[in-house]
């Protein structure tokens, strides 16, 4: 970015410069020769007249001619040479080709009755081609003059000089104004780059704070929101392994406290070891169930995880889920109710969407009194359909609603284990939820109970909004 901008500084302001002192020198070359034309030109036209005047060409009074002539060429520092029509050579004042005969282009072109000039870089002369027209207008011959133009180009590579010490003198200070601009400009950037690089390392307690432009402040801000955002996933990472470490730890704990327990009384009855031996069984099965769950949910983070869609009928498989936690219920003295509206024909994924309503009625279960009630209905209309589980429950306090669906987050630690909870069953089902863009929220009030209300599109393709 910074060399570009340089680069692009240069070209903008730079390369017009250069583009400038070329144009005005050339204007200004073109200017100084044209100029000595014109001064020439006067003269010139003056001895024409003469020579049309005194029959020069006809041969009449030369030597007055002559000495004009030679005056002019010495004013202008050059050489006079005139020929007549047949382009023979009257008069060279440099008497060198007297009587040849002179053929070049100007000469054939100005005997056209056209005055022509140009600039002669070689010898540093302008060279001019000017006929001699009569009053009848007949060209009676063509005065080729040539004048040095030293002095002038003397001061057009002077003016050159001076310009090129004044644009070069710009350009470096222009080059040193890119520079610093650019150095400036693309400061944030580097700062950018270097803290995200850092960050990178592991530090994600860093933030950006970059002033200057607003594109800069929004990108600072956009960019620590990421970051607070990431935070928040590197904590929850975090936190969901350590508890993953700890949970997966308890059982084992126990395991190894049992059976060190009974390594150290060989003698012990034969019914300690059962007592013992039957506590082992329950601790494996415990790990086995976190294990269960615990891949399910990995299972379900992995984008892979398709489902696996079926036009099912929702009453039928409430109704089987109803009947296989019955007994559960029924140990407690518990009450379990189901209400529908009308059949409800969804396409959902059969088991996951079975495993997330089990979930939620054994909760309703699990996390009610001795003799309470769970009502589940169902009910739906053109998009969704929506079912309810009220319990007369425990209830859960304000402050934890939000969190129940946190992996292994729960409210009552020793309760959850008592009844076998693993603290992944309402995160699993919110996935399996989310999976079929549906939603799931909860009522609660500590010591009366809590509702969980679940609403799924009936078609797959309905997306949540
Ligand atoms: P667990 O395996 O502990 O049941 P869940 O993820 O299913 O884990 O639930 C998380 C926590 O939410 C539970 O430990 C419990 O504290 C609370 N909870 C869930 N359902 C209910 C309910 N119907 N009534 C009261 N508390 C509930």
């Amino acid at each position: 970015m910074f060399f570009r901008s340089v680069v692009m500084f240069m070209v903008i302001a730079i390369v017009p410069l250069f583009i400038m002192r070329g144009i005005l020198l050339a204007s200004v070359k073109d200017k100084l020769y044209s100029e000595r034309v014109d001064n020439i030109r006067q003269h010139s036209n003056a001895l024409v007249a003469q020579m049309i005047d005194k029959n020069y060409f006809q041969g009449e009074n030369k030597d007055v001619i002559h000495n004009q002539i030679s005056q002019l060429a010495n004013i202008y520092d050059g050489r006079i040479v005139v020929i007549d029509s047949s382009y023979k050579v009257l008069r060279d004042s440099y008497f060198r080709i007297f009587g040849k005969t002179v053929i070049s282009k100007e000469a054939f072109q100005s005997m056209q009755g056209e005055e022509i000039w140009r600039y002669n870089g070689q010898t540093d002369m302008v060279e001019m081609a000017q006929p001699v027209i009569d009053d009848g207008g007949v060209v009676l011959g063509v005065m080729l003059i040539s004048s040095s133009t030293a002095t002038r180009t003397a001061a057009y590579l002077h003016i050159k000089r001076i310009s090129t010490w004044i644009v070069g003198g710009i350009s470096i200070v222009l080059i040193g104004i890119a520079f610093f601009f650019s150095r400036e400009h693309s400061k944030p950037f580097r700062e950018l780059a270097k803290t995200i690089n850092y960050i990178a390392e592991g530090h994600f307690d860093e933030k950006v704070h970059l002033k200057g432009y607003t594109e800069i402040v929004q990108i600072s801000n956009a960019f620590n929101k990421m970051l607070g955002r990431l935070k928040t996933l590197e904590d929850s990472r975090q936190e969901f392994v350590s508890n993953v470490s700890h949970e997966l730890k308890t059982p084992i704990t126990s395991i190894k406290v049992l059976a060190d327990s009974l390594n150290m009384q060989p003698d012990a009855p034969k019914e300690l070891y059962q007592e013992f031996m039957h506590d082992i069984v329950e601790e494996i099965d415990r790990e086995n169930q976190i294990i269960t769950d615990l891949l399910s949910l990995v299972k379900m983070d992995k984008k892979s995880d398709v489902l696996n869609i079926s036009s099912v009928n929702i009453n039928e498989l409430m109704e089987l889920i109803l009947k296989r936690l019955r007994p559960i219920a029924g140990k407690r003295n518990i009450e379990l109710a189901f209400e529908s509206f009308r059949t409800v024909i969804a396409n959902v994924d059969e088991v996951k969407i079975t495993q997330a309503f089990t979930n939620l009625i054994e909760n309703a279960i699990k996390y009610n009194v001795a003799g309470g009630w769970v009502q589940v209905s169902l009910d739906m209309d053109h998009t969704y359909f929506y079912v309810q589980v009220s319990d007369s429950g425990i209830g859960i306090p304000q402050e934890y609603q939000d969190k129940i669906f946190d992996r292994f987050y729960r409210v009552d630690k020793a309760r959850s284990r008592e009844t076998g909870g693993t603290g992944l069953g309402l995160a699993i089902t919110k996935n399996i939820i989310l999976m079929h863009n549906g939603n799931i929220k909860v009522k609660s009030k500590e010591e009366e109970g809590s509702t969980f209300t679940v609403r799924i599109p009936l078609v797959e393709d309905n997306q949540e909004v």
